[in-house]
């Protein structure tokens, strides 16, 4: 694949469409935080029947976990037809990232980690409970592994406890930064087991519960201040004493030692290839809005797009846009033969697109001069919003030592 098809160009323009009627008018209120994203993603998903489909996967979805099947490579070729799916998933994501990338975040981790994880560990019922209410967006869904004192250490370093009590578990712990954290309606929370024994913390297993919001002991803070991304509302969980039945612990059972360990690193390749999706998108805007400038500011006389030290800027924002497209339609053209990134090649894709992300945006609020730092030309939002992708989803250090791991183990 080296450029979009006529359909998926049809669809980005109806998803623009979308995003200038519903998304633009609200800039503002989303920036400031005013406005919880969450009615523009129900929006965005009935205008386009993504409950629907949601609705028709989730049914398959749940008719094969009650079967005991696992989808084969055949049947994830046919489902991923030309490579449509991925890219059907990923054009709303570059479209969005153009104003908001915040809304994309929220809309990620309900979508896409936490429902993603109850849809892959949970048993039917559990799939029924909390899995496609997720998937429609009817509710609102968050993912927590982080902790204050974990962070990139996020499975070694956690200190939130399970204590089996009878038939119940009884969960204790602090959660940071977690996205929708102050909203959600429904919580995977990961914490380790703790069984009495004098296994070291660092070591104990890993279990995975979903919580629901009011759940007694259980704590959503307001959402943080933050540097951008404000239309992603953060923030902090808090579980003193928190009673919860065997039919929270996803899956039902303890399971393997290293089950929620595994569950939390298979969210990794599909998080970090949406990145890359993000970044194009906020790439993608930078650039343009920076050509527009370069052509309309007169100065001497002259656009400062006659200039070579403007013209280089616009060069290197054009490479790095074609840089993390073809990594976009790379990901895509696997997805289509039913394959999918190694880590380490998501951890590259993931580690180059934020940086680019990030550079990009920085030298745009320089070729745009004063009017850059000031909001009202909307590349100062983009330059905070971009600088959190190199940090969550792996910071960039973090992708640095998946990538050269496996490197080293070749
Ligand atoms: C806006 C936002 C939304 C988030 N949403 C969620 C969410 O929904 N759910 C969730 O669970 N978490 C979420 N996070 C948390 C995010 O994943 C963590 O912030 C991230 O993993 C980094 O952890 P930390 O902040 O504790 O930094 P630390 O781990 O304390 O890192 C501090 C610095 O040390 C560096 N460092 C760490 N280890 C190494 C190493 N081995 N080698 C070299 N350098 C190293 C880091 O790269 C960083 O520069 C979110 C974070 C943000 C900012």
């Amino acid at each position: 694949m080296f450029e979009w098809s006529q359909e998926q160009l049809m669809v980005r323009d109806a998803v623009r469409r979308f995003i200038e009627a519903e998304v633009v008018p609200h800039i503002d209120e989303l920036e400031h935080g005013d406005l919880p994203p969450y009615d523009i993603v129900r929006k965005m998903q009935a205008t386009f029947g993504m409950d629907q489909l949601a609705r028709d996967r989730f049914a398959k979805q749940l008719d094969r976990k009650k079967n005991g099947q696992v989808e084969t490579d055949a049947e994830r070729e046919e489902r991923a037809g030309d490579g449509g799916a991925a890219a059907m998933t990923l054009i709303p994501i570059i479209e969005l990232c153009h104003y908001c990338p915040g809304i994309v975040t929220a809309m990620g981790v309900s979508l896409g980690l936490a429902a993603g994880t109850i849809m892959k560990q949970g048993t039917p019922a559990q799939m029924e409970r909390w899995g496609l209410d997720l998937l429609t967006f009817d509710k609102v869904g968050a993912w927590a592994i982080t902790e204050p004192g974990s962070g990139s250490d996020a499975l070694g370093g956690m200190r939130t406890s399970a204590r089996r009590d009878g038939d119940e578990y009884v969960l204790n712990g602090n959660k940071t930064f977690i996205t929708n954290g102050p909203y959600a309606d429904t919580v995977v929370v990961y914490a380790k087991l703790d069984d009495g024994s004098d296994t070291p913390v660092r070591d104990r297993q890993v279990l995975t519960f979903v919580l629901d919001r009011g759940t007694p002991g259980f704590e959503q803070s307001a959402p943080f201040r933050k540097m951008g991304l404000h239309s992603s509302p953060t923030g902090e969980l808090f579980l003193t004493d928190v009673r919860v039945g065997r039919d929270h612990l996803l899956g039902e059972t303890e399971g393997t030692p290293q089950g929620g360990r595994d569950s939390a690193k298979g969210n990794f390749v599909t998080e970090r290839a949406g990145l890359a999706a993000m970044a194009l998108g906020l790439i993608e805007e930078c650039l343009k809005l920076s050509v527009d400038y370069a052509r309309d500011r007169m100065l001497w006389g002259q656009p400062i797009g006659d200039r070579q030290l403007i013209q280089l800027k616009l060069a290197k924002m054009e490479v790095a846009r074609l840089n993390v497209q073809n990594l976009v339609f790379r990901h895509i053209e696997l997805s289509a033969a039913g394959k999918s990134l190694s880590l380490a090649e998501a951890s590259a894709m993931k580690l180059y697109s934020a940086q680019a992300a990030s550079e990009v945006a920085m030298e745009a609020v320089q070729l745009f001069g004063g009017n850059g730092y000031m909001a009202e030309f909307r590349v100062e939002q983009l330059a905070r919003d971009a600088k959190v992708f190199q940090i969550y989803a792996g910071t960039d250090e973090i992708q640095v030592t998946h990538i050269a791991k496996d490197l080293l183990a070749r």
